[in-house]
């Protein structure tokens, strides 16, 4: 029982942590985890991540390493990578063949730096999704490296329907001639059309660059459409719908490999993190199995019966509803700021974030929306019945924010049906 073994040994060392940890273990078994970019990594995840693999330096890549020992951690990389191309070929537009994969950025954000490091100088135009409209702060934001080192030319949604304005992307590609433009979304409800990016990149001789964080597990199961064969680059995080650690990858075609790898390391990184390689590659074999698929159309067909249930109490839905993970809402009709309403249902067990809608009168820190994700509650198979449920506590908490007693009855109701749907990887 190595599990209790460790368990016990943090326990003894470190009572503290210990006792922190088991407090987190109690909030994320007792409430509705609903940020759109979390999820439970399971016990086998965990195991790889809190193993000896952590000991071990390995600066390079298998067979060209800069220290010795590196007998096993080469096939655990090799390992990684190849189930991750037998993963992704599935739904890549051609064959992975063509495709390199690198597992070793430490996260999303530093994955996207290499991505810059390979292929663009300081001062370099580049273009991505305005932060306001559902971008990423790596993407040019101006509190970002990316938007401080080079030129931002940030595009938007339209303000008809609240969708990628393509046509924008286009003229301001036309006009700025970016190195490098940038598809990829943190609150953005709709399918991406890579297709569009694609042609317009060419158009301009930029390098396309698809960043799939939030959605890598949708991608990787064929519910949303895989930029890998279409994009340059493809970048990704391993710990949101994907369902790995906490971690990143990027795929790119093989004509790329060196430039990406060298920005890897030695570039940006010293020695990658082989635990988290381990448990990038327990991940995707998780991915591989049937069950996976079923839990990606799963985490979609929750997303959708929100969205219904939502609109049926009155709230408003930027773009009308969803196709991926996630919902945005729009709370001016309402009257209740974004940031009122989230700490209230935080209180009540429902965990998600305030966020900005496109063309948002207020202030980042003060914005009018909530953001909702399902791909935590469906990793604990929740369906439809409590999704319809979460609607009405939703609009019960924000019609009587400041009502404890209405919050504290809300939160009951929570804890009780999170006991009968045990997520996975907590120990109960
Ligand atoms: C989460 C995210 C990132 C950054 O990932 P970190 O692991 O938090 O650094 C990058 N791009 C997108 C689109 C994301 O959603």
């Amino acid at each position: 029982m190595n599990r209790e073994h460790k368990d016990e040994a943090l326990a003894q060392v470190d009572p503290e942590i210990f006792r922190l940890i088991e407090a987190e273990n109690r909030r994320e078994d007792e409430s509705l985890r609903l940020i759109a970019s979390e999820n439970y990594a399971s016990r086998a995840v965990q195991e790889a991540t809190g193993s000896c693999l952590t000991n071990k330096y390995s600066e390079g890549y298998a067979k060209k390493r800069y220290y010795e020992g590196q007998q096993v951690i080469d096939e655990v990389e090799e390992l990684a990578i190849s189930r991750l191309k037998q993963l992704f070929g599935q739904t890549a537009a051609g064959s992975v063949d063509d495709i390199h994969v690198n597992v070793q950025p430490y996260s999303g954000s530093p994955a996207n730096l290499a991505v810059y490091l390979a292929f663009c100088n300081a001062g370099d135009t580049i273009m991505g999704l305005g932060l306001p409209a559902g971008g990423h702060l790596t993407h040019g934001h101006n509190v970002s490296i990316t938007g401080k080192y080079f030129k931002s030319v940030p595009y938007g949604v339209r303000q008809d329907n609240h969708l990628i304005d393509m046509d924008e992307v286009r003229k301001l590609a036309k006009e700025h001639r970016p190195k490098l433009l940038w598809a990829g979304t943190t609150a953005y409800p709709r399918i991406l059309d890579f297709k569009a990016f694609r042609e317009i990149a060419d158009e301009v001789g930029a390098i396309f660059a698809a960043d799939i964080a939030h959605i890598a597990g949708l991608v990787a199961a064929g519910v949303h459409p895989s930029p890998i064969g279409i994009a340059d680059v493809v970048t990704s995080t391993s710990h949101k719908s994907f369902r790995g650690p906490r971690g990143a990858m990027i795929f790119c075609k093989k004509e790329h490999a060196s430039k990406i790898d060298r920005a890897v390391f030695p570039g940006l990184q010293g020695g990658p993190h082989n635990h988290t390689t381990a448990a990038i590659a327990v991940a995707a074999q998780e991915a591989l199995q049937p069950s996976f698929k079923e839990y990606a159309r799963a985490i979609v067909d929750n997303a959708k019966a929100l969205a219904e249930a939502m609109t049926a109490r009155g709230f408003s839905l930027v773009t009308g509803g969803t196709d991926n993970h996630l919902l945005l809402v729009d709370l001016t009709n309402k009257t209740i700021p974004g940031k009122v309403a989230s700490k209230a249902l935080d209180r009540a067990n429902i965990v998600l974030n305030y966020n900005s809608v496109p063309f948002d009168p207020r202030k980042p820190f003060d914005p009018s929306g909530i953001r909702i994700g399902t791909p935590s509650v469906t990793s604990r198979k929740m369906g439809k019945d409590v999704m319809v449920q979460l609607a009405e506590w939703i609009d019960r908490v924000v019609s009587a924010p400041e009502d404890e007693s209405v919050i504290s009855k809300v939160a009951a109701e929570v804890r009780a049906v999170c006991a009968k749907y045990p997520a996975p990887g907590l120990r109960v």
